[in-house]
């Protein structure tokens, strides 16, 4: 039994659709898609996603003024800001070289 899957790639027309090229996000070598010569690298970051855990210290604060004080701080901070402080999406692409670099230390050099 065949099953035929479409090709993603291929246009109704049977030609392969060509992607435009990127580049590297590290070394800034140009990259063609479709030729294995690249990853995708995609990145989530989200802020602390855990119940908050308060201490004595933070009990013994004014509620009011804190709650004033944090209200300060959301009116003056942009949206885009906001959001990015809570939630963040990186998609870039990498060679493989660079890839083979950095998904060994991902979070850096130290
Ligand atoms: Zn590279």
């Amino acid at each position: 039994m065949t099953i035929e899957h479409p090709h993603p790639q291929e246009d109704p027309s049977g030609e392969r659709l060509v992607h435009s090229p990127c580049h590297c996000r590290r070394c800034g070598r140009v990259l063609q898609p479709g030729r294995g010569e690249l990853y995708v690298i995609s990145i989530l970051a989200v802020a602390d996603p855990y119940p908050p855990v308060y201490t004595e210290s933070d009990l013994s604060l004014d509620v009011g003024s804190e709650i004033r004080r944090l209200i300060r701080r959301l009116g003056s901070t942009e949206a885009d800001e906001a959001r990015d402080e809570v939630y963040r999406r990186e998609v870039f692409h990498l060679c493989v070289a660079c890839y083979q670099r950095w998904i060994d230390r991902p979070a850096g050099s130290e």
